[in-house]
């Protein structure tokens, strides 16, 4: 809830600026809309809440934004056909407090000076709310309350004298985690922060350029995957080809490796690395570290699988589906509210008796955040008859909430930041608890001596408070500055 008032705050209700969300983007192509609402039906995972479309036909932009589901809105062939035209972009967004409005939703579109300018966003700018009370005092008039719009009114407001200009502009006066994707009536144009903090991917189809958030929307219609967008680089995508711009100084990447814990699909290859395989080496150095004996491994389903099959594998434990899940019900944190985020437990699990009766169980889940779903899962457990049950987690405790697009809770709620080890395990009914240590994610990625404490490959600010930008607007009097919404 906002607690620092300021120009902005006080007309608004209060809401979180925290977004997650997938990017999609195709040129060239005479089925556009239709790839990019099969590319955002791969990138669903990365956001539940609302889906998006704008495509440019060559004369006019047409746009659909929808609450739901990609397949709620992009499965109607009328809406397709709508989004007429060889170019489009796309995005799947959730925010996860506060109520969800149209406005919202992604891709922005605005008529600028140079022509109409669409842009989708995965990320979160750290200084968007010190921006925007600068732009409205200037005179500004925001449409949204996403930190999106800052950049658009920062590419309006720009002096240079072409839209691409305008845009790297902009990005030198925005800071924190963007994967973003443009559409000009001439250009599409991906960029990536000086950090490379959350992914984006080039891809081909056809000749054609594409750009997402992750290979596995490339690989829904085919495409080839090219190469990763680099950290700090601008990729222009036109008729004539495409021109790789990078404007920032040269920089180590830090990308987010929590992509690799929990958000990135597991066949998603990331970095070069599939995230599969990371999960299933988290889950195998878990078991070199936390070893016990116990009758089965059974994984948190569905995040938990890979961790617990490396688990079981590297521990010689027999591995079983103890839970079984409702796949009708979307993911846990979706729901905007915590009482009902718990009953979600409930309704998304179930335990699998016969497989856990009478039996040590061993539970295997990739991230703990605020504890619901260890709580209601052990107790699960322990209804179905287990004798014990130990809780091992394929991440580190998390003690420090994300400001880079990931949405995590404020560090009140986080059961990590909150509480020992010991007071942990109590307060989900466990009989034993152990989290990945965080030398041993760096091994399970293949860094032989663990986190390089000088120049660690990823940001794993979640783990470690080591946050790779500033933090403008985030800790102002130690309050978490939030932007609100209009009801
Ligand atoms: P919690 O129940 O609050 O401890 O959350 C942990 C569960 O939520 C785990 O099963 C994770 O797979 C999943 N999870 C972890 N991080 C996130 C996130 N940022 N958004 C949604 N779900 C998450």
């Amino acid at each position: 809830m906002s607690e620092v008032p300021s120009h902005t705050e006080e007309k608004f209700l209060p809401d979180k600026l925290h977004e997650e969300c997938g990017v999609f983007g195709i040129f060239g192509h005479t089925d556009a809309s239709a790839l990019a609402a099969l590319g955002l039906h791969a990138l669903q995972h990365r956001g539940q809440e609302a889906a998006g479309i704008v495509t440019y036909d060559g004369k006019h932009f047409h746009a659909e934004r929808k609450l739901g589901l990609v397949s709620d809105t992009f499965t109607d062939s009328r809406i397709l056909e709508q989004l007429t035209g060889k170019a489009a972009v796309g995005h799947v967004r959730y925010s996860t407090t506060g109520e969800t409005v149209l406005r919202n939703v992604q891709p922005l579109f605005a008529d600028l000076a140079g022509g109409g300018f669409a842009i989708a966003h995965n990320g979160n700018l750290t200084n968007a709310l010190s921006l925007r009370d600068e732009l409205v005092m200037q005179g500004a008039i925001f449409q949204s309350t996403s930190d999106t719009e800052t950049i658009l009114q920062l590419v309006a407001r720009s002096k240079r004298d072409n839209t691409l200009s305008r845009f790297i502009d902009t990005l030198f006066k925005i800071e924190g985690a963007y994967s973003l994707v443009v559409m000009t009536n001439k250009k599409l144009i991906g960029a990536r922060d000086p950090l490379g903090i959350r992914p984006l991917v080039l891809g081909k189809l056809d000749g054609h350029y594409i750009l997402a958030s992750e290979t596995c929307a490339l690989d829904i219609i085919g495409a080839d995957f090219i190469r990763e967008v680099e950290n700090g680089e601008i990729i222009v995508i036109t008729e004539e080809g495409l021109e790789s711009i990078k404007p920032f100084p040269p920089r180590q990447a830090r990308p987010c490796i929590f992509e690799y814990i929990y958000f990135a699909r597991p066949d998603s290859i990331v970095g070069g690395l599939s995230v599969y395989e990371c999960r299933k080496n988290f889950g195998r150095q878990l078991a070199k570290e936390s070893s016990l004996n116990a009758d089965v491994v059974i994984p948190v389903p569905d995040s938990g699988v890979p961790a617990a099959i490396g688990f079981a594998e590297a521990s010689e434990i027999p591995f079983e589906l103890g839970i079984i899940r409702n796949h009708y019900v979307g993911r846990t944190f979706i729901e905007p509210q915590q009482s009902i985020r718990a009953m979600g437990v409930k309704l998304k699990h179930n335990a699998n008796r016969l497989l856990v009766n009478g039996k040590k169980v061993v539970l295997v889940d990739d991230s703990v955040v605020r504890g619901t779903t260890s709580v209601k899962i052990v107790q699960m457990m322990r209804e179905a008859g287990a004798t014990e049950v130990h809780m091992r987690i394929g991440s580190p405790p998390i003690t420090h909430p994300d400001y880079y697009g990931i949405d995590t809770p404020v560090e009140k709620e986080l059961l990590a930041a909150n509480n020992n080890l010991v007071d942990m395990c109590n307060y989900i009914g466990a009989d034993s608890i152990a989290f990945l240590s965080i030398d041993g994610l760096y091994k399970a990625m293949g860094h032989k001596n663990g986190r390089d404490r000088i120049n660690p490959a990823y940001t794993d600010h979640c783990f470690t408070g080591d946050y790779p930008t500033q933090l403008r607007d985030q800790k102002d009097d130690n309050h978490i500055r939030q932007l609100s919404l209009l009801s």
